[in-house]
């Protein structure tokens, strides 16, 4: 239990306990298939894809209306019962799913596409949709959505949102900070906030929807969103590049921006250890000889020619200039998928047969890997600690730093905390890219919080207002008061 392993943390006394009488009122908001109290069925709901934090919830609810949530955030905060939401539960920072006994909140039946606008090039959806299926719908129209991530299977747009997800193809398209032009959200006290408009420009008051954008479910239940989406690219290819020095790979991602220039959409790293991993542990063949790095970069255009052409000089510059080692370019989709899986199935394969302690930093370039090896000389001597690896978004100064080890390690955690943070802070860095803060870094806000002590008083007044009785995904992303 998260409660067991981190004892810092204590329940809420002024938040009240779930009782018969509360599950009764759910049953009449919702309908008795809304509201799930099965111990066996519980389980998944109160745990988190990397298996490191474990909730208490007696509860899981299941609106299907915005109206619905209304409901059951105004029930809630007339009885002071806290709730998490959750989407798709694939966030890696213990914050979708309960510290204690809350409710959780499944956005899941909160599936429908509403519409989309295929001149404006915008996508109206609930909050439960889930990231591959908009992407399906909007293959239709000749659109795709403005991010990818290895999680976009079970990942919701309203868990993106919550998030600010960023993923595989920032480099090119941007943040959500610009792509979401709208959110629809249901706030504690059961008000719905209406900002689903869409327009591209909007200057009529605050940025209300910008609230809502990684703010991980603490200040109000994001029932729907509105997304800009870029064209569907007509020609595709990705490149694998295997190379034996990391600074080689800096210099290979300057030279991928020159030549590739505005056809370029993705630049990722991978460390040999991460390539081990998914060859030994899932069966995946690897598509190169040894290298102690591998990049993927891919381009998106409109004319296979150009787009051809742009690629054969990007891959003739590298082999002048002897930074690559090996190389493949892949257009199939099959060949190109088969790619995507090395680098979207690595955090799977590092979990798979044990506990991964999982760093999220963004960090100068002539620093991005210099932790790897920081971490390799200091759990040099902790028998517990397996590999530490590093793979990321190269391209937007992103390394997810990863220990592997056989269980939790209570040694190997405060070798790892605050010690990567401090390392971190000093370098420039910022303590989550684009994971969030969670459970598991909210104990470390006050002092890392990239934006200084003013932003965190700013962030409580907020908190403050949005949520007075603090009954919104309690215990996550602000530190203990
Ligand atoms: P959840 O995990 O369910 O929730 C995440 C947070 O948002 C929680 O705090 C939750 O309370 C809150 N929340 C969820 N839905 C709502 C809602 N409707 N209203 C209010 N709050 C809500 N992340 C990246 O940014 N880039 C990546 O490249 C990336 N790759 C990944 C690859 C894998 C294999 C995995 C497992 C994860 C990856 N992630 C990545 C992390 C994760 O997928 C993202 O954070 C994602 O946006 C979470 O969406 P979700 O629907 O699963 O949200």
């Amino acid at each position: 239990l998260t409660a067991d392993r981190y004892p810092w943390v204590t329940r809420a006394p002024h938040l009240s306990r779930i009782e018969d009488k509360h599950v009764a009122a759910f049953e009449r908001l919702l309908g008795p298939s809304g509201v799930i109290t099965e111990e066996e069925q519980l389980d998944g709901y109160n745990t988190d894809w990397l298996k490191m934090v474990r909730g208490q919830s007696k509860v899981v609810l299941r609106p299907k209306t915005v109206e619905e949530v209304s409901a059951v955030m105004r029930s809630c905060s007339e009885g002071k019962l806290a709730v998490c939401p959750q989407g798709g539960n694939t966030g890696l920072v213990g914050g979708s799913v309960p510290v204690f006994d809350e409710i959780v909140l499944s956005m899941s039946l909160m599936n429908n596409i509403i519409k989309v606008d295929p001149v404006g090039g915008n996508v109206w959806c609930e909050a439960g949709c889930v990231l591959e299926a908009v992407n399906t719908h909007l293959e239709k129209f000749g659109l795709m959505m403005p991010y990818d991530l290895g999680a976009k299977g079970s990942c919701q747009v309203g868990g993106n949102v919550s998030t600010c997800a960023g993923g595989l193809r920032l480099v090119r398209y941007g943040s959500l900070n610009a792509n979401l032009l709208g959110v629809q959200a249901v706030l504690a006290n059961g008000d719905i906030l209406d900002c689903m408009s869409g327009h591209r420009k909007d200057n009529t008051g605050y940025h209300l929807r910008q609230l809502f954008l990684g703010a991980e479910g603490t200040l109000g239940i994001v029932t729907g969103a509105v997304i800009s989406c870029p064209t569907l690219p007509t020609s595709v290819s990705l490149a694998c590049l295997g190379l034996d020095d990391f600074s080689k790979v800096l210099t290979t991602l300057r030279t991928s921006k020159r030549i590739l220039c505005e056809t370029l959409s993705s630049c990722e790293v991978m460390d040999d250890t991460c390539m081990d991993a998914v060859a030994n542990k899932l069966g995946l063949k690897p598509p190169l000889g040894s290298h102690k790095f591998y990049m993927l970069v891919e381009t998106h255009a409109s004319n296979p020619q150009h787009d051809g052409d742009k690629m054969d000089a990007f891959l003739q510059e590298l082999l002048a200039c002897g930074d690559v080692e090996d190389g493949t370019v892949a257009s199939e989709p099959s060949k190109m998928n088969a790619l995507w899986q090395i680098r979207e199935r690595i955090t799977e394969a590092l979990s798979r047969d044990g506990y991964l302690y999982k760093y999220d930093l963004s960090l100068p370039h002539e620093k991005f890997y210099e932790i790897v090896h920081v971490m390799r000389n200091r759990l040099r001597g902790v028998k517990a600690a397996k590999t530490v690896s590093g793979f990321g978004h190269v391209g937007d100064g992103n390394l997810h730093l990863n220990v592997e080890a056989d269980a939790f390690d209570q040694e190997i955690l405060e070798m790892c905390e605050p010690f990567i943070f401090d390392w971190t802070q000093k370098n420039g860095g910022s303590i989550s890219a684009e994971h969030g803060i969670g459970f598991k870094k909210a104990k470390f806000m006050g002092k890392y919080a990239a934006t200084g002590k003013a932003s965190l008083s700013t962030m409580r007044a907020i908190k403050t207002a949005l949520d007075p009785n603090g009954i919104l995904n309690p215990y996550k992303v602000l530190p203990p008061a």
